[in-house]
């Protein structure tokens, strides 16, 4: 169906292309034939006139029988023929080949306009055979008769009917060739975007193994790149889909298996000290508050993903947004034995800010620095302006992050040593929510990260501006 709509546009443009070229080709032809036909016309009738008007000149100054004879010899051998009438409209002399004329054309020709002064009589080329030309010759500012000068039209006719056949091939070559040209162009124009619909059609039933040319840098071809970039996306977005879906249920699975192997042995009766039955009840505690994790991380990713999701922005300031996140996670972290050095700016730091979501992704960091970081270490916590942007740093040592891990740690449930990782409780979801959060706020999250040196996470929030 849609194949036809595209067809009906290259017969459409080839149509309205050929009308044009049609059209073009008629005015062109048009014009130089009138131009041509006129200017030959124009050519002939002038020079008639002249002619006659300078034997009326010279017959007016000189009339006499020798002059008159020669007049009549000096066209006796051209195409042109003079006759010389006097006022009666006698013939007093007349070249010789005025013969080939009939008597009634002739008396036409002679009363016609005797009265008028106009020095064209006869100027039809088509209906009529000759040219005709008058010239009155005067003594003594009284008129004794007229010179006429007649020329064939025969010519004229030959010249426009050779120029109506000639150009008549011309055209008719150029419209071939036009035609030709524009069902190649049109074809080349089309041809391509059936191939566009064909590849878009397998794409839209799951069939991503086609991809389109992108020879060139015209419209087509960019169209052709997008196309196949965007195929590119829905495959690795699908992988990413039934990946996610993957993880997801191994995530849950996990802790599901435990659960069960837990209550059964409660139930069962194999676990009779209270001492015991406290061990497992702990753990069953642990692992529903790994799972209840999950489900809050998801479902708050989730919110965040959807189109509508807005944040609570207001004047925030980062010093308050760092206590509060210390004072939560500070008392955990030293249990660990592990110490906290905190360097606030000294300039106060605002930003526009969802208070409650910045406090969230500084918590994150925290626990991961906290979960990461060995006995006796030392996480450090700064914060400081750079340009017009806040910067909060935290740096903790520890086992580092694998440089081909780097990229991946903000993908969704990934994580670097995924045995090791469940063990300490996070969910892999951490560090994703933080990255949305951040960029939420027109902000940037980075990490550095050396192996079996430490990782440094840096924030980069722009400055609160006035609205
Ligand atoms: P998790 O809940 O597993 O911590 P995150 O999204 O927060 O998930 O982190 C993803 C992965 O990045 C972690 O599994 C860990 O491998 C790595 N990671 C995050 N923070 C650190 C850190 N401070 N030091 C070392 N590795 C880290």
């Amino acid at each position: 169906m849609k194949i036809r709509k595209i067809n009906s546009i290259s017969v459409k443009l080839g149509t309205l292309l050929f009308a044009i070229f049609f059209i073009l080709i008629i005015s062109i032809e048009s014009i130089l034939y009138l131009f041509f036909v006129n200017f030959y016309t124009q050519d002939t009738i002038d020079e008639l006139t002249q002619r006659s008007y300078a034997f009326a000149e010279v017959l007016s100054n000189h009339y006499d029988e020798t002059l008159l004879n020669h007049a009549g010899l000096i066209e006796s051998t051209s195409s042109k023929m003079i006759l010389v009438v006097d006022n009666t409209g006698e013939i007093i002399a007349s070249s010789d080949n005025i013969a080939r004329l009939s008597s009634d054309y002739l008396d036409e020709v002679i009363n016609h306009g005797y009265a008028g002064h106009g020095p064209i009589i006869a100027s039809d080329w088509k209906n009529e055979d000759f040219f005709v030309a008058q010239s009155f010759i005067e003594r003594d500012n009284q008129a004794v008769g007229k010179v006429l000068m007649f020329s064939p039209t025969d010519p004229v006719r030959q010249a426009a009917t050779f120029l109506q056949k000639t150009f008549t091939v011309i055209g008719f070559i150029t419209l071939i060739i036009s035609a030709l040209l524009i069902y190649v162009t049109s074809n080349k124009v089309v041809q391509p975007l059936l191939k566009i619909i064909s590849v878009t059609k397998l794409l839209s039933e799951g069939n991503y193994k086609w991809k389109l040319q992108t020879k060139g840098s015209d419209e087509i071809a960019i169209l052709s790149h997008s196309i196949n970039q965007m195929s590119d996306d829905i495959q690795n977005y699908q992988q990413q889909r039934t990946q996610f879906f993957v993880d997801i249920s191994h995530e849950l699975r996990t802790p599901l298996t435990y659960f069960k192997g837990y209550v059964e042995v409660l139930l069962d009766g194999t676990v009779t000290s209270e001492e015991d039955k406290k061990k497992y009840l702990t753990l069953l505690n642990t692992q529903s508050g790994q799972l209840q994790r999950l489900v809050q991380d998801l479902f708050d990713l989730s919110n965040m993903e959807h189109e509508g999701f807005t944040l609570h922005q207001t004047h925030t300031s980062i010093e308050t947004v760092m206590v509060n996140a210390l004072d939560f996670m500070g008392p955990s972290i030293e249990q660990k034995g592990i110490q906290v050095n905190v360097q606030l700016s000294r300039t106060p730091l605002y930003v526009s800010g969802d208070e409650y979501r910045l406090q969230q992704v500084i918590i994150n960091l925290l626990e991961n620095a906290k979960k990461y970081t060995p006995a006796s270490g030392e996480i450090n916590i700064s914060t400081y302006q750079k340009d017009s942007n806040c910067i909060i740093e935290i740096a903790n040592p520890g086992p580092g992050i694998p440089e081909k891990d780097l990229l991946r740690i903000w993908e969704r449930l990934y994580r670097v040593d995924k045995s090791r990782a469940r063990k300490t409780g996070g969910s892999g979801l951490g560090l994703t929510i933080c990255k949305k959060i951040i960029e939420l706020h027109d902000g940037k999250i980075t990490v550095k990260s050396e192996e079996g040196i430490g990782t440094t996470f840096q924030i980069m929030l722009p400055f609160y501006v006035e609205k």
